[in-house]
């Protein structure tokens, strides 16, 4: 029997068995509480506030500018949070696109109901932003470096042309890190990471806060983080974020040329098929997501869930957009944005890629799609 294989690698990645060493390390010899005064709190404490020193330099900035978070949600929940209680109620103006992760709109919505000015950009059909209107002053933009479900990469130019405006900007850069030059984005007053994309931990991310910008904490009870974030920190995580990121930074060049040549071979592929496919991720955009939709017309019928399941029963595991989307059956609204109809977004995938993926891997993908996707059209001409 073969083995899985596994295309969703924008929803989570494996553990670097280098990471799961180094938590194990910190698990085992380091158990103590960081903010407790006696040695086994000292050792941890000395245990984050090395990796912070590490995090900061391999990613050019001051250690003081890195808070460690439960993740990009947080993170994100964080700064629009903090951004709105600063300026509540007549100065809580928000920018945000259409196309954003739910961790930024869901608490734009929630912003919203409390009060908060929210404007969505809108995005062309490959999701980048449509030419730029006048940035106000005073104003905070939230915007994805990355697309989780398209590749799409937005120009960091906006960056400097907010804070030009004397405005704020906050970068998603979850899909970015480890898988396309950061450094760019690192000009932004506000940056989320994740652990869990580049190979490390779940449950443990990064809010970057550049400079003297602002920052209202999101959890009281404690002076950890600089009083910025409270709460008992996880060494362990911290520990094994570390690493997972001077990986991830030293194999990127390498990494990313053979993704390309993936990405690149994928295309190809789809292009040679007899359906008709069309190609959702701009050229240009990370080579590590790659999505299609495989039927464009209502009346060819085809389930797209059914899909999904199909491909899952024939050991291949894939996404149709986000996996939160994919989760609640909803059309996904970065699909819906860029003009896909409801039927159009459930009848696409987003295969997305790693380090590991290899030609096999994408011969055997391709042959078990059009097998299904043959047998579904098929069957419903049958009936
Ligand atoms: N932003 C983007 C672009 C993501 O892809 C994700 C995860 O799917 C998140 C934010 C949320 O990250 P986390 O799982 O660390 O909360």
């Amino acid at each position: 029997m073969s083995s899985r294989l596994f295309l969703d690698f924008a929803s989570t990645t494996p553990i670097h068995p280098l990471v799961l060493e180094t938590m194990n390390e910190v698990l085992n010899d380091s158990p103590g509480n960081p903010s407790s005064v006696h040695n086994e709190g000292r050792k941890a404490k000395f245990i984050i506030e090395e990796t912070r020193e590490k995090v900061a330099q391999l990613l050019s900035l001051e250690p003081a500018e890195i808070i460690f978070t439960s993740g990009a949600t947080e993170s994100i929940n964080t700064v629009l949070k903090s951004f709105f209680f600063q300026k509540f109620p007549e100065k809580a103006n928000f920018f945000s696109s259409e196309v954003e992760h739910h961790a930024t709109l869901h608490s734009l919505v929630f912003l919203k109901s409390k009060g908060a000015n929210i404007t969505y950009l809108p995005v062309d059909n490959l999701g980048d932003l449509l030419p730029f209107p006048h940035i106000h002053p005073n104003v905070f933009y939230s915007l994805l470096a990355v697309n989780n479900e398209l590749g799409t990469i937005l120009s960091p130019q906006i960056i400097s042309d907010v804070k030009k405006a004397n405005s704020y900007i906050h970068i998603d850069g979850v899909q970015a890190l480890g898988k396309i030059d950061i450094q760019p984005y690192l000009n932004a007053n506000y940056l989320s990471f994740s652990g869990h994309k580049i190979q490390g931990p779940r449950g443990i991310g990064l809010l970057v806060v550049r400079g003297g910008s602002e920052l209202v904490p999101l959890l009281h009870g404690g002076s950890h983080e600089r009083n910025r974030r409270a709460g008992t920190e996880d060494t362990a995580k911290i520990a094994g974020f570390g690493k997972a990121l001077s990986i991830a930074l030293e194999s990127q060049p390498k990494n990313n040329a053979h993704v390309k040549m993936i990405n690149h071979y994928l295309r190809g592929k789809i292009s040679q098929l007899t359906h008709t496919i069309k190609i959702n991720s701009p050229e240009t955009g990370s080579p590590y997501i790659l999505n299609f939709t495989y039927s464009q017309d209502k009346s060819e019928n085809i389930d797209g869930e059914a899909m999904i399941l199909a491909l899952d029963g024939n050991g291949i595991s894939i996404s149709n957009g986000s996996a939160c989307a994919s989760g609640s059956f909803e059309p996904s609204h970065v699909l819906s944005a860029i003009g896909k109809t409801e039927y159009q977004a459930k009848s696409t995938l987003r295969v997305s890629f790693s380090a590991e993926t290899t030609i096999e891997d994408i011969d055997r993908f391709i042959h078990v799609f059009e097998r299904i996707l043959n047998r579904m059209k098929l069957a419903h001409k049958i009936i």
